[in-house]
């Protein structure tokens, strides 16, 4: 065996003896073998969305809404909460409770439509919502159902309709996992770095290697998740009576705003506003008929006070 299979233009690490080449196969597929089983042993299929997912199965539900309690604590002491009796915060909590009810039939139906069982996995959420008082249009829901809502959202998202369509999305975020499949994303990752690091490779081999195995792909992951979220969170607002065509103009004005300073959220690991709106148009026949079939008392749109 010449060749060093990650030489390249690192010729001193060919000199080493073909020996120790071998060993670092070896030790590469143990470590690939390590990956693949984490994968396999850890796939499970999400009734949202009928799609295969990566979840550790260690990591259970309690221990999931545990972490997302720890960090919404933190966020609420750094960041005050506004008065939960102001006019913002009695209404983002009710388009919250709207949203809410509706999860346990939203999530039956997309489950039926995929042949799939609810697992109901959020009835055991605490659900809870707080406003912040910041510039930024920016919103989240963590593992558990402990969500936030930025002031610097209520006049992009302007109407009701449209704050239901951004804490839709977000929730849905949290009834997906979301942030447990990240965690089995880093989770991989960092057994390839081991594999990486325990084969004596450099870390410019390293990152050529790991970006063979796919590594890459986290970016388009996330969007995924964010095309996923919005789906899930159109069915819910429009389930819970909202209109789910204010999602229109909702994300062009997301998109105008965030041309300054784009928050976390709804940043640049977002799909382009373009594909978007053109993905929510596609969905809006679907939303309009869950519309139809959920709501028992539809009522004309009421603007963010
Ligand atoms: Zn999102």
């Amino acid at each position: 065996m010449r060749s060093d299979p990650f030489g390249g233009q690192q010729q001193q690490r060919a000199r080493r003896p073909g020996l120790f080449g071998n060993i670092r196969w070896w030790v590469l597929l143990a470590f690939a073998g390590y990956a693949a089983f984490y994968w396999f042993s850890n796939r499970s299929v999400d009734p949202y969305t009928g799609e295969s997912v990566l979840i550790d199965s260690s990591l259970d539900a309690d221990q999931e809404m545990a972490m997302g309690l720890q960090a919404y604590q933190e966020i609420l002491q750094q960041e005050r909460p506004l008065d939960p009796n102001a006019q913002v915060s009695r209404d983002v909590r009710a388009i919250a409770e709207r949203l809410i009810r509706k999860v346990d039939v939203v999530e039956t139906s997309l489950a039926e439509e995929h042949g799939l069982k609810p697992a109901h996995f959020s009835r055991d959420f605490q659900w809870e919502v707080n406003v912040i008082q910041s510039d930024q249009a920016n919103a989240f829901c963590l593992p558990g159902g402990k969500m936030a809502v930025y002031t610097g959202l209520v006049p992009v998202a302007q109407t009701q309709d449209a704050m239901a369509v951004v804490m839709g999305h977000e929730i849905a975020h949290a009834l997906l996992r979301h942030g447990a499949q990240r965690m089995a994303q880093q989770k991989l990752t960092q057994i390839g770095q081991m594999a990486g690091a325990a084969s004596g490779m450099d870390p410019g081999q390293q990152q050529m290697v790991m970006s063979a195995m796919g590594y890459g792909y986290l970016l388009p992951y996330a969007r995924s998740h964010e095309t996923q979220a919005d789906e899930v969170g159109l069915m819910l607002a429009a389930a819970a009576c909202f209109d789910p065509r204010e999602a229109i103009p909702l994300w062009e004005r997301m998109g105008q705003a965030s041309g300054g300073q784009a928050p976390l959220e709804f940043s640049s690991t977002h799909p382009n506003p373009g594909t978007r709106i053109q993905n929510l148009q596609a969905l809006m026949p679907k939303a309009m008929e869950y519309r139809q079939r959920f709501c028992e008392t539809a009522g004309g749109s009421t603007a963010m006070r």
